[in-house]
């Protein structure tokens, strides 16, 4: 039986590690991090997200974890809702936050009731460790066959699976480049406490007023509001030092103002997130093979980089299952999953820039806002129209993934 080594215990990491140690391959799952509270994590599953979870039978762990369904999604204008539409849309169940940290425990507590599955946490991957090989029409290459770790240890294997997020050290120490996109945005992220129409309705709500955009929302744990605020791509502020409660409030329906200053001293400062977006031309070598942010990092934008990174494991799955089992060759497969999963990544992509290329267009218009605010009754169907539109592929997938092994 072939070995792997699956480097990064992010989504994509711990589910793969799963799905391979279950159907009896031996598998090394390394984590640089010591626990799961990395400094943020997303939450948002979609309902493709979610099917993708249940096909890969962890609809039990999931409904133990803290969750949060979304209610809808609002769009507040200068004070003046836009539009708002109700969850689930189409799908039979809506967009649910998920609290990854303790996801990410059950996961890992799964693979480790299963034999031959080891899991090294708090050491990072240093490196990759290359061997020349003999190919029979090619000649001489090199491939990739385990991993060094800043321990010193080294870890042989058939396969190396970079699980390590957007700025994987896989991908570097591969020779696998990435190819940045130019985006739209970067993030400041805050937490505050609950305000009961959230735990009630639990509605996405993007506010845009006076050029500033931002987005609240009740997150998967009890008693936190989530505020993620928009900062154009060229924009370095860190947020620190600035009354956020008052500028929150300024911009803010009534309700909701109140509710930011009562609360300002227990808002906490926010995390700046880098966005980066981009795909790697090839997500392989011999020996090694990328998948979710590492392949692929996604922007933040309506929720996508989870949900499309547990389809990646679905689709790797599929085609790595069979062929560690019979200890073949593998570098073919690796060919094949890059094709059946980059048309759904690349239109994902596009629909993100969209949505942010309008988002940042309102941001900065503020004759158009005054359109909108003036024919609202008018334009108010339309937006709401071609939103929902494009919410179709980024709520289900655009390619249909089934899990088959
Ligand atoms: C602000 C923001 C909000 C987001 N919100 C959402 C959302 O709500 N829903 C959604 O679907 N997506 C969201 N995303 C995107 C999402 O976070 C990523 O697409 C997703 O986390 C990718 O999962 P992954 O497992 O591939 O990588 P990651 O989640 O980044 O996991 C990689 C893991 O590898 C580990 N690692 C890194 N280097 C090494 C090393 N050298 N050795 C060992 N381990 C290593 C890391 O510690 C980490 O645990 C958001 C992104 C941003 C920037």
């Amino acid at each position: 039986m072939a070995k792997v080594v699956v480097v990064g215990a992010g989504p994509t990491g711990a589910t793969l590690a799963l799905l391979l140690v279950q159907r009896g391959i031996p598998v090394t799952l390394i984590e640089a991090a010591k626990d799961f509270r990395r400094i943020f994590r997303g939450e948002g599953l979609m309902p493709s997200g979610l099917d993708a979870l249940e096909q890969m039978g962890l609809s039990p762990i999931l409904a133990s974890m803290p969750s949060r369904p979304l209610t809808g999604w609002e769009f507040i204008i200068d004070n003046q809702q836009l539009f708002r539409v109700e969850e689930p849309m189409w799908a039979s169940q809506p967009c649910t936050l998920v609290s990854q940290p303790p996801l990410l425990e059950a996961l890992v507590a799964e693979a480790q009731k299963c034999e031959y599955f080891e899991f090294i946490q708090g050491v990072a991957v240093k490196d990759v460790l290359k061997v020349a090989s003999r190919d029979g029409e090619v000649g001489e290459r090199t491939r990739i066959a385990g991993v060094s770790l800043v321990n010193g240890r080294e870890i042989s294997a058939d396969l190396v699976v970079g699980a390590d997020g957007r700025n994987s050290l896989v991908r570097q120490r591969a020779g696998l480049r990435l190819v940045s996109q130019p985006h739209d945005i970067n993030v400041l992220w805050f937490k505050l406490p609950a305000h009961p129409r959230f735990i009630e309705n639990n509605f996405f709500c993007s506010i845009l007023n006076q050029g500033a955009v931002f987005s609240i929302f009740h997150g998967a744990e009890a008693g936190t509001l989530h505020l993620a605020w928009v900062l154009s791509s060229d924009d370095p502020s860190d947020g620190q030092n600035q009354n956020w409660a008052e500028v929150f409030a300024a911009l803010s329906p009534a309700w909701l103002a109140e509710h930011f200053i009562d609360s300002a001293d227990q808002i906490e400062p926010p995390i700046r997130l880098t966005v980066l977006v981009g795909r790697c031309p090839s997500w392989h070598q011999p020996g090694v093979l990328l998948l979710g942010d590492a392949a692929h990092p996604m922007s933040p934008v309506r929720a996508q980089g989870i949900n499309l990174a547990l389809r990646d494991v679905i689709v790797a799955a599929n085609h790595l299952v069979p062929e560690l089992q019979a200890g073949k060759a593998l570098d073919s497969v690796l060919t094949k999953i890059q094709a059946e999963r980059e048309p759904e990544i690349i239109r994902a992509q596009h629909l993100q820039k969209q949505e942010a290329r309008q988002g940042e267009l309102l941001k900065n218009n503020a004759g158009l806002r005054s359109l909108i605010h003036h024919f609202s009754p008018l334009i108010r169907p339309v937006a709401r129209y071609s939103w929902i539109k494009r919410q179709k592929e980024m709520r289900q997938g655009v390619t249909q993934v089934r899990l088959t092994v």
